[in-house]
């Protein structure tokens, strides 16, 4: 089957038009500054050479056609006609207590999402308008939602419920979620096959670094704790986002530079993690180069963000009992041996013995980095969000699989 990924930004969409008979990408790309001045949108076949265009993309609505019509266009031979889009998959961020897998969309599945909006006041809108905009474009072509958080809905109460009044669980539904679900199940199961174990008789710590991060604790298949919480805030440092704070602090900032509720939101969200604390950017491939500079504040930023995760990794051992696989996933999971190396030194006690050969230079590619004694073996598994969205799709279009 062939179907068409949609991942709608607040200024972006990302897509993917994927065979999932052969599981190969047939095109992908991005509209970017959808609704601003200056958008472009691009395409790329796999080994073909990337073409950017710049137009005008007054809304999602406007992309969305720009990407289903650049994809029939006859000189880039990619589809002759639009009735080749046999599904459209969707990524939605929250899928609230509503959504534990992925579903086929209906009118009434848009409305729960709408419902579900204050939940992720910041990421299900854009997805909601990417849905409705693909609705009114192709009419005829089924669509499936797949959620973020539908992976951590097998999490126990006690890894849920915060300690906060239990009243305010029922009434508002504040209680952990987590999100980059869907790259945690497949770098999971995808860690499995390499190392041609049971997923149902394994335990793992997956690692997913990239602009957000997250860090998850999979047992025999099953996510039963993640360090993203309530809202894509929580956990480790993020490029712009704190992770884990005393809670108080905000209160206190608040109080002392007489901010408001949005500019604290900003404040935690776009101006801390790495850029807060290095001052020069959230980009780890520019922290990388300023560390090795000598730089202060970078070398800092690059401690905290590393010490965080290795805290993490034995929490997590310890919440599994037994753990048999850790797996670095995303931008800089797949192409940072430095930071990948910072947050499991010292940890061979714990059974983690990473190769430094098998780790120097290793980018964006599957791979074993542990010694070959080490109790606990180390992956690198680029992450495919957009193939299991894909899998997903076809399965619940194709009656495979129930939604
Ligand atoms: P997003 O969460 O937006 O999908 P990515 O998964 O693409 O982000 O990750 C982006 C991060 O990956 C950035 O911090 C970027 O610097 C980092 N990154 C990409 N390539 C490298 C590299 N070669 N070395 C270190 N970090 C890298």
């Amino acid at each position: 089957m062939i179907v068409l990924t949609l991942n709608c930004g607040s200024s972006t969409v990302k897509y993917k038009l994927i065979d999932t008979e052969t599981q190969n990408n047939l095109a992908m790309g991005k509209a970017d500054r959808v609704g601003m001045m200056g958008a472009v949108i691009d395409v790329e076949r796999p080994g073909g050479e990337k073409i950017v265009r710049e137009t005008e993309l007054l809304d999602h609505a406007m992309a969305i056609s720009a990407i289903i019509h650049l994809l029939v266009e006859p000189q880039l031979g990619i589809l002759k006609s639009l009735n080749e889009i046999q599904a459209i998959g969707h990524r939605v961020v929250h899928g609230g207590e509503t959504f534990t897998g992925s579903v086929r969309i209906t009118d009434a599945v848009v409305q729960t999402l709408k419902d579900n909006i204050q939940l992720a006041p910041l990421h299900n809108p854009p997805n909601i308008v990417g849905i409705e905009a693909a609705m009114a474009i192709l009419p005829d072509v089924p669509m499936v939602g797949v959620f973020d958080t539908a992976f951590h809905t097998t999490m126990p109460e006690h890894a849920y419920i915060y300690p906060i009044p239990y009243a305010l669980y029922k009434k508002y539904a504040i209680r952990r979620y987590g999100f980059h679900g869907t790259s945690h199940f497949y770098v999971a199961r995808r860690a499995c096959e390499i190392l041609k174990v049971k997923g149902s008789e394994t335990n793992l710590i997956t690692l997913h670094l990239g602009n957000g991060a997250s860090a998850t604790a999979v047992r025999k298949g099953k996510s039963v704790d993640t360090t993203m919480g309530f809202t894509p805030l929580e956990g480790l440092v993020m490029g712009t986002r704190c992770g884990d704070i005393d809670p108080a602090i905000i209160i206190h900032i608040m109080d002392q530079e007489k901010i408001s509720v949005r500019e604290a939101n900003n404040l935690l969200n776009k101006f801390s993690g790495l850029i807060g604390i290095s001052g020069k950017s959230s980009d780890m491939r520019d922290l990388e180069d300023l560390y090795q500079q000598g730089d202060k504040q970078a070398r800092l930023a690059i401690d905290i963000y590393t010490y965080r995760i290795k805290k993490y990794i034995g929490a997590y051992a310890a919440a599994l009992g037994q753990l048999d696989c850790v797996v670095f996933t995303a931008g800089i999971g797949e192409n940072s041996p430095l930071i990948r190396e910072k947050s499991i030194e010292g940890l061979d006690r714990l059974g983690i013995k990473l190769d430094k050969k098998r780790n120097d230079g290793l980018r964006a590619k599957e791979a074993v980095i542990s010694t070959d004694d080490s109790p606990v073996k180390v992956l690198v598994v680029p992450t495919n969000e957009e193939l299991v969205i894909a899998m997903d799709t076809a399965e619940i279009v194709s009656g495979q699989k129930s939604s």
